[in-house]
């Protein structure tokens, strides 16, 4: 019987996850088949009871339900209680489970490029600056935190915001986003996680010019695949990591929870799958 799985989301037509899964699918000759739903804000708690009748075996959640999806869920693990968000549901003999592979997602491709560059992680992580304090931000602050930061610095432009990032436990100093420059010289990663570069929306207005060049810059940005803020980090001789990689790795254990196979993904196969997912 075909095994059902799909991400939900509005919008959502825009997703690549329909694409690696479906690929995944093909290459380990799977019977199953992983669409893109849209289902609005107001739908939320209907849209996924009819899921769950339908018998999917679950799915990916998106923009923008992430966390107002927790209340209609029958469980959700410590990780996605942790950030306040879920992005996978697993539906076992009826009951809709959470949990949050975003953060796993950052973590592996981030330890990923370190290890390629031999990078020491003690270095890496003593003190990260992190830009944005969105709902991915909460999944970042969280899996810096768990691979052994130092105090971790978020950029906000809404330092009020920021401060609830706090109750995710982690050693947080938030800084306004005019003091980014006098903060730059001290940091050992830059992450982006607002949208700022993303196709269609203006590029980070930031100066690179105090920044070490044994940092490492990382964007969850991934369309385009190097965004101007890697691009400008490239140049200066900076490590750079894209964001598509953490794309990736979040949808496995879905995957693997869904269809019941463990994806193996050396880095030749991520650079493989990042061409198959950045070509029309
Ligand atoms: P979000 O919840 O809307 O948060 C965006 C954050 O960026 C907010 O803190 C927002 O500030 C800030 N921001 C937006 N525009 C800004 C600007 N012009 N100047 C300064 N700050 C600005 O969005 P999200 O879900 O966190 O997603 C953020 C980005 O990450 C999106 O581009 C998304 O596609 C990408 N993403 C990638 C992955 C991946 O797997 N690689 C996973 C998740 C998300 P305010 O709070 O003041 O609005």
């Amino acid at each position: 019987m075909t095994i059902n799985a799909c991400v939900i989301g509005d919008p959502v037509a825009h997703s690549l996850s329909p694409k690696l899964h479906t690929h995944w699918l093909k290459q380990y000759n799977i019977d199953g088949c992983y669409t893109a739903e849209r289902i609005l804000a107001e739908h939320l708690a209907d849209g996924i009871v009819h899921l769950r009748d339908e018998g999917f075996a679950g799915f990916n959640v998106t923009i923008p339900h992430k966390e107002n999806i927790l209340p209609f869920l029958d469980e959700y693990d410590a990780l996605a209680k942790s950030i306040g968000a879920v992005n996978t549901v697993v539906i076992r003999q009826g009951k809709m489970l959470g949990t949050n592979t975003d953060i796993y997602g950052f973590s592996e491709n981030l330890i990923r490029h370190l290890k390629q560059a031999n990078i020491p992680f003690s270095a890496a992580f003593s003190s990260p600056i992190v830009l944005g304090a969105g709902g991915a931000a909460r999944a970042v602050v969280k899996a810096l935190a768990d691979m052994g930061s130092g105090m971790i610095h978020m950029v906000a432009r809404n330092p009020e915001k920021a401060e609830r990032l706090k109750e995710i436990n982690v050693r947080l100093e938030i800084h306004p986003w005019e003091n980014l420059p006098a903060i730059l010289p001290n940091a050992s990663m830059l992450v982006n996680t607002t949208p700022l570069g993303m196709e269609g929306k203006e590029a980070a207005a930031i100066s690179l010019a105090g920044l070490s060049r044994d940092a490492v810059v990382t964007d969850i940005v991934y369309n385009p695949l190097k965004t101007p803020l890697l691009a400008d980090a490239e140049r200066r001789g900076n490590i750079v990591v894209d964001g598509l990689g953490m794309l990736i790795f979040q949808a496995m254990p879905g995957f693997e929870a869904w269809f019941g196979k463990k994806i193996e993904c050396s880095m030749q196969d991520l650079a493989q799958l990042k061409q198959l997912l950045v070509s029309s």
